[in-house]
């Protein structure tokens, strides 16, 4: 008898245990703190993050923390129930670039934010993606990218220093078996160091992106085949007529030069990382910085760019208080949508693009069958205003409730 218990004990564990012992259970509007895994929202209008479009009065069923179906069919017998009352379910949000810390795992998943892409690595992140994965820890899924290599001088810690092209290849051999398969680059390689990185990850079938080093400039980033650029480096110099490339290099920008610039960026399939929440902390709300970045990321967009919606949450500029995570991302969706882009394209990015961006579309960043459990209920049309993303009733993660 014991060793039937014990047996039962194991599957139960497994199965989450709803057809074993758990009767099912049908929950009305108001969803309790904790709820079974395999579950069936009923009554949800299904915010289609790809088209834009509602699909009102769907069932979506979870199993094992995947979703399971999508369905505007009753739910299955024996599966517990959540009445969702006409209520939007979107997919979990992605923030694409942040500096993670143990800290910063519950207000991110507090604020819907399900996947983040840590922009610099460090050891310890490979053992939090672990626990993460095992379902140890509650977190969002993270992805990664290699510690930055630089020249001098050192801005962060654990920068790979690649000061001479011939030690390029060893320093990128290292991050190799280290177990990271896209380079971070930053902004003080030298150029023909940078060369010779780009020939090394080649070698390797490593990718990279990241700053633009002032050195190289954005042509040869985009001509090397810069996967990505963050906080829209590079750009500033080609579009102002005293080459500074810092942020005040956006101050007096000369428009007309954008066409050529989003059809080079086009050609070349790198996507950007704006950040834009974090450069309007440093300006004042009504800045030609923000006019002019708006406009670009307009431009952008427009001309079919590939976007990403990221904040560099965590980092300390200057050795100041570091960007709120999970907040700072609805301040980007906002910034997004000042910007010129529409709610329902802003809402892709930070999904649907995310996931495709990641080679993830089968893991993340829809509402459909196969896909993890990461969704955010809501009570009012996200579609209408983004801001109604900010307070979710309800944040599933890897199909367990975490808000
Ligand atoms: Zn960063």
């Amino acid at each position: 008898m014991l060793m039937r218990l014990t047996a039962l004990a194991l599957v139960c564990l497994l199965a989450s245990c709803n057809t074993l012992n758990e009767p099912a259970v049908a929950y009305g509007c108001d969803v309790p703190d904790t709820l079974p895994q395999n579950l069936a929202f009923q009554d949800i209008t299904v915010v289609d993050s790809e088209t834009g479009r509602l699909l009102p009065g769907q069932t979506v069923t979870l199993r094992k923390g995947r979703i399971d179906r999508v369905s505007s069919d009753p739910p299955p017998d024996n599966i517990s129930t959540v009445d969702g009352c006409g209520r939007y379910l979107v997919p979990g949000l992605a923030d694409m670039h942040v500096h993670l810390d143990r800290a910063d795992f519950g207000p991110y998943l507090a604020s819907g934010v399900t996947t983040v892409r840590n922009l610099w690595g460090f050891p310890e992140l490979q053992v939090m993606q672990e626990e993460v994965e095992s379902g140890a820890l509650q977190g969002p899924s993270i992805y990664v990218v290699s510690p930055g290599l630089d020249g001098m001088p050192i801005r962060h810690p654990v920068t790979q220093l690649v000061e001479k092209p011939l030690h390029a290849k060893a320093v990128v051999q290292r991050q190799r078996d280290a177990g990271w398969t896209e380079l971070k680059l930053y902004q003080d390689l030298r150029s023909d160091v940078f060369d010779a990185i780009i020939e090394a990850a080649q070698d390797q079938r490593m990718t990279y992106g990241g700053h633009v080093p002032h050195d190289v400039g954005l042509d040869r980033a985009l001509a090397a085949g810069y996967r990505h650029i963050e906080h829209l480096s590079g750009y500033a110099p080609k579009l102002n007529s005293t080459g500074e490339y810092r942020l005040p290099g956006w101050e007096d920008i000369d428009e007309i030069r954008i066409p050529a610039l989003v059809a080079s960026t086009v050609n070349a399939g790198t996507w950007n990382c704006p950040t834009l929440a974090i450069h309007y902390g440093f300006t004042l709300e009504e800045s030609p910085i923000r006019t002019n970045q708006n406009t670009f990321v307009r431009a952008l967009f427009e001309g079919g760019a590939p976007l990403l919606i990221g904040t560099d949450a965590g980092a300390t500029p200057g050795g100041g208080p570091r960007f709120p995570p999970g907040t700072t991302l609805h301040d980007e969706l906002a910034l997004f949508v000042d910007a010129g882009i529409p709610p329902a394209d802003v809402l892709r990015i930070a999904t649907v693009e995310a996931a495709r961006f990641l080679e993830e579309e089968d893991e993340f960043g829809r509402i459909r069958r196969g896909l993890r459990a990461d969704l955010l209920l809501v009570a009012e049309n996200p579609l209408d205003d983004l801001s109604a993303l900010r307070q979710p009733d309800v944040v599933i993660a890897r199909g367990v409730r975490v808000r």
